[in-house]
């Protein structure tokens, strides 16, 4: 019911950009290989994301929309094998509860596609569309109908610096991805989809910095890592330039960045953190990521031997390495 989706709301939709987060992964869930992320008045005003993946049958566009109505996870057993970025079946529910969404939506071989539209919760207009591939949606007047959080957004600079981040977080865990972000109209950010994490890189911190920066690679028999970590002197970055991904999902784990600033040993200043962007590859069976509703906590298995292996690549690479 509707009072149920606006308490998961709470959970999940704290601002614009958790409604980005959820519907971008949305759409990476369903194989696009172009998302077009387009925000007012950062996010405040609408939001709208175009993808061209797999879209949604007819016949299930309402059940999208139902809690806990997933199509991710079919058995008990799959939640600790999570291989989509969503699986918890909250995000559309709570954002209709709190907002004005139109969405539209067509399969591949759908002699037509699905329009709905929702507000506050209620289904307003459901209508057969055009048939082009993918998923169309639109969410404005986020919050219209829960004040106090409407209150507690911040100015519009921090909303939007928030789905920047959001949005170069998952181009960076999906460089095969083409991804536009604009902002009232103004392209903000747009990387190619051609698979090359340097060039998502220099979309987020500038060609000559990606430039400057080594690559690793490194793995032992459960952990593949890849990707660039900046030289140390370049560091007038904070902690929050240190990205890691796990299997496609941006997370938020101490250890692991310690480990990582650990690797430069003395040839970081004390509290310079360096610009670095960390790509784990591991069974799904050794992360739990159902620690959190936004699923940005994660709890792992063997851990240690994986902070270990982050210090250690980090430390050759630098030994290799002329400074
Ligand atoms: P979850 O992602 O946890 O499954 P959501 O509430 O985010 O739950 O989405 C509900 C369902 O709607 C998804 O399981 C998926 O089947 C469908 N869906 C949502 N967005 C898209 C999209 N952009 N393309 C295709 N299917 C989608
Ligand atoms: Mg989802």
């Amino acid at each position: 019911d509707i009072l149920a989706n606006q308490i998961a709301a709470g959970e999940v939709i704290e601002r614009p950009a958790s409604v980005v987060k959820e519907l971008v992964e949305n759409a990476i869930d369903a194989n696009s290989h172009q998302i077009d992320v387009l925000v007012e008045e950062a996010g405040v005003k609408s939001i709208r994301i175009i993808d061209d993946g797999d879209g949604i049958e007819a016949d299930q566009v309402k059940k999208a929309f139902l809690r806990h109505a997933t199509s991710k996870i079919t058995s008990r057993n799959d939640l600790f094998r999570v291989h989509s970025l969503g699986f918890r079946g909250e995000a559309l529910p709570s954002i209709a509860s709190v907002a004005d969404v139109v969405l539209e939506t067509a399969t591949a071989d759908a002699p037509q596609g699905t329009r709905v539209h929702y507000k506050g919760g209620e289904l307003l207009e459901e209508v057969g569309t055009g048939a082009r591939k993918g998923t169309d949606i639109t969410v404005s007047e986020l919050f219209f109908n829960t004040p106090a959080r409407l209150k507690y957004l911040k100015s519009q600079s921090t909303e939007l610096a928030q789905i920047v981040d959001v949005i170069n977080r998952l181009a960076m865990s999906y460089p095969d991805i083409s991804f536009r972000l604009s902002h009232n109209g103004n392209e903000v950010m747009r990387t190619a989809g051609n698979g090359n994490l340097q060039q998502v890189i220099a979309s987020i911190y500038g060609v000559q910095q990606a430039r400057k920066m080594l690559a690793i690679q490194a793995e032992d028999n459960d952990f593949e890592l890849n990707g660039y970590i900046s030289l140390p002197e370049l560091t007038r970055a904070n902690r929050s330039y240190i990205s890691i991904l796990i299997n496609g999902r941006y997370i938020k784990n101490f250890n692991l960045s310690r480990a990582l600033v650990k690797g430069y040993g003395s040839k970081l200043m004390v509290g310079r953190f360096p610009i670095a962007v960390l790509q784990i590859t591991m069974d799904p069976l050794l992360v739990d990521v159902n620690v959190h509703p936004q699923k940005h906590e994660v709890r792992l298995s063997k851990e240690s031997q994986l902070m270990d292996l982050i210090e250690r690549t980090v430390k050759e690479r630098f030994a290799n390495q002329n400074l």
